[in-house]
């Protein structure tokens, strides 16, 4: 094998790796490992109560964005809030949705406090405010 072939080879073989590398980082960072569609969380606006419905993708997107995520040392990290563009304030918070009701409820608020559940009128009231005859 003459010299010349040897680094043609060689440098042949370091292009191959370039690309290769390459087309693994681009497609890293496209994400396409998160699913678009179906898995979807929900989230609510406390103010509003608008719902926004997130793909594990979107969710994604919307914490690794810069304006979408609150990011305030004031309040506790695990809470995840995001921005709601009709209130244009941080509000949107997770919700679940109720399966007796289908509603969505939100279980903390934005500042991370636990938020009571309507509790539902108890039957048995009305019986025992009849008054006696
Ligand atoms: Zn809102």
């Amino acid at each position: 094998m003459s010299p010349a072939l040897k680094n043609g080879l060689l440098l042949v073989m370091l292009i191959v790796v370039v690309g290769v590398a390459g087309w693994f980082f681009t497609r890293a960072k496209k994400g396409t490992a998160l699913p678009t569609k179906g898995f979807e969380t929900h989230w609510m606006c406390e103010k509003c109560h608008r719902d926004f419905k997130l793909t594990p993708a979107e969710y994604q997107e919307w914490l690794d964005s810069k304006d979408k995520l609150r990011r305030d040392p004031n309040f506790p990290a695990r809470v995840v809030v995001f921005w709601c563009p009709d209130c244009k304030a941080y509000s949107v918070v997770r919700a679940q949705l109720d399966p007796t009701t289908d509603k969505l409820v939100i279980e903390r608020d934005s500042s991370g406090n636990f938020v009571p559940l309507a509790t539902p009128k108890a039957p048995a009231a009305e019986e025992s405010e009849k008054p006696p005859q």
